[in-house]
């Protein structure tokens, strides 16, 4: 057949009578798929969050929903808050051992496993949110991130991000390293271990505890995520001052990991529908944090009456330097956090000269 004659019967017959005239086995496998009944999967997924928390415990939410609305129905996944089904650190040995086949959280929880976890959530005075999704799907930084997670039948994904979080709460100004001697504070991650070699005592609490714990005086200070998120906690009734700029969290990547055999037990369209809808939920939270704190800036502000703090420029050095060291040491760890820290090192040190140019250079002359 002649190729005008052959577009003509296309255009005459239509695609499906096309498709089936000229259809190989696995096409009409496909077609015959498509008129069975669905089957359903009934998902489960649990967090590092309280129910329903702000941002992070509704940006989980909203995964959930995309997902079976995305899919018509054919998946079904059911939400869990931290403490609900397993504690919020428990979420990632519960995912890996297919107790639930979603976990949302954030990976320098799991530092302790995997000592490069905490190169794909923060790193103190690493890569912004931006950056970090540059790296993540353009940079090789997925694949590294499959590699660190294979060994516990996980797949990770970038499933939202804070922004630029805040510097912390504390009772009394920072005016020094002098003033971090001692200072009991809440900061996990490498931010934490910059933390203690500055002279303080970094302590790791979920969400929930950070509350009671500065109430009570067993905290000084606490770092927690931005105005919309500690606002929701209440921190402003436990602290005075509010600092910036949360140094050691420019960017926090969460996480959404996949339990991989169950991934591997959909079919193809609802594989890509889970990847999606993650990926979609991953830009949203990034939007929905730049809205909100900047309205619940101001009501700390303006109403609660909050005293916002710049760190000044002399810690902000020493901090720096520190993490430097901190992070130097945490890429020695073993050979994959070495090859972590190569890959994300040399992407940061290139993206910082367009990031200078470009962002930063538009900032400053916004800002005149
Ligand atoms: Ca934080």
């Amino acid at each position: 057949m002649k190729r005008r004659d052959f577009l003509g019967a296309m255009a005459g017959a239509g695609a499906a009578t096309a498709l089936t005239a000229c259809g190989s086995n696995e096409d009409n496998a496909a077609a015959a798929a498509v008129m069975q009944p669905q089957k359903t999967y009934q998902w489960k997924m649990v967090t590092t969050w309280p129910k329903n928390f702000p941002g992070l415990g509704t940006g989980a939410n909203h995964i959930a929903q995309l997902i079976e609305a995305m899919s018509g129905g054919r998946i079904q996944v059911k939400v869990f808050g931290a403490g609900e089904l397993v504690g919020a650190f428990e979420v990632f040995d519960a995912v890996s051992q297919g107790n639930a086949q979603l976990g949302h959280a954030g990976a320098y929880y799991w530092r302790g496993k995997i000592p490069c976890a905490s190169f794909f959530s923060s790193v103190p005075f690493g890569l912004t949110a931006q950056e970090m999704n540059a790296w993540l799907y353009y940079g090789g930084g997925m694949a590294l991130w499959e590699e660190a997670y294979k060994p516990f039948g996980l797949l990770p994904n970038p499933g939202g991000n804070s922004g630029t979080q805040m510097g912390g709460w504390f009772n009394k100004e920072i005016r020094s390293l002098q003033d971090l001697q001692g200072l009991k504070m809440r900061i996990p991650g490498l931010g934490g271990e910059v933390l203690k070699r500055a002279g303080g005592v970094p302590l790791t609490l979920a969400g929930g505890e950070i509350f009671p714990s500065l109430q009570s005086g067993a905290l000084d200070a606490t770092e927690w995520v931005g105005p919309y998120n500690d606002l929701a906690f209440g921190l402003y009734k436990v602290a005075k001052y509010y600092y910036t700029p949360g140094w050691h969290e420019p960017g926090t990547t969460m996480e959404c990991m996949i339990n991989e055999q169950a991934f591997n037990e959909l079919p193809k369209d609802l594989q890509a529908i889970v990847r999606t809808a993650i990926k979609a939920a991953n830009a949203e939270m990034l939007a929905e944090y730049t809205a909100r704190n900047q309205q619940a800036l101001h009501t700390l502000v303006h109403e609660h009456k909050v005293e916002l703090r710049h760190f000044p420029d002399e810690v902000l050095r020493a901090l720096k330097s520190l993490s430097q060291e901190v992070v130097e040491e945490a890429a020695k760890a073993d050979a994959l956090s070495a090859k972590v820290w190569a890959s994300q090192k040399t992407f940061k040190e290139q993206v910082m000269q367009w990031t200078e140019v470009s962002e930063f250079a538009y900032l400053r002359a916004r800002a005149l």
